[in-house]
């Protein structure tokens, strides 16, 4: 095993992560993507208050430092995170993301779902994700597809990847977050 030293020394200047996840559409709950609220007449069941695009990048962004994923962090059987704002699990990511030296350079998002459509609101949900990683909107891919052929009608799925670059001294990223 490199000492701690050598591992400081060869660290990468870029560190690549990508995350997916899928959340069942369900009545009487609002409709949470990118941590916007869309007017939809349905929103998304399962954990927290179930944005599959914020949990995607949050999972992207964690596994790019290594770090355990969303559900080891905040597990779903803990009710302390039933109903809980997904922009929580996103600044924890960072967190790390900023403790191993990093900053996001860019992102990519692929969300597929039937209905709304997402066009109307793409620039929005853009600019969101863009301030809430603290990088210009145009670092902020976003595509929208249908998911046809997969029989996935009541189901929206998210694909994310992330670039990380390294900034300056991981030593002084850490005492400056604390
Ligand atoms: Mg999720």
């Amino acid at each position: 095993m490199p000492s701690a030293k050598d591992q400081r020394a060869t660290k990468p200047a870029t560190r690549i992560g990508y995350g997916f996840d899928s959340h069942e559409f369900r009545s009487g709950t609002p409709l949470k993507l990118g941590g916007i609220t869309l007017a939809h007449d349905k929103g998304l069941g399962g954990h927290s208050d179930g944005d599959v695009l914020l949990h995607a990048i949050t999972d992207a962004l964690l596994g790019a430092v290594a770090a355990p994923d969303i559900g080891d962090l905040f597990p779903p059987s803990d009710a302390k995170w039933k109903g809980a704002d997904s922009v929580v699990f996103l600044r924890e990511a960072l967190k790390r993301v900023r403790h191993a030296g990093y900053g996001v350079a860019n992102i990519d998002a692929s969300l597929i779902l039937a209905a709304p459509k997402i066009g109307p609101h793409a620039t929005a949900i853009r600019m969101r994700v863009a301030q809430l990683l603290g990088i210009p909107a145009d670092c902020v891919g976003l595509k929208a597809k249908t998911p046809e052929g997969l029989n996935l009608e009541n189901t929206a799925l998210t694909h994310v990847v992330v670039l990380l670059e390294a900034r300056g001294n991981p030593k002084k990223a850490r005492k400056k977050t604390k």
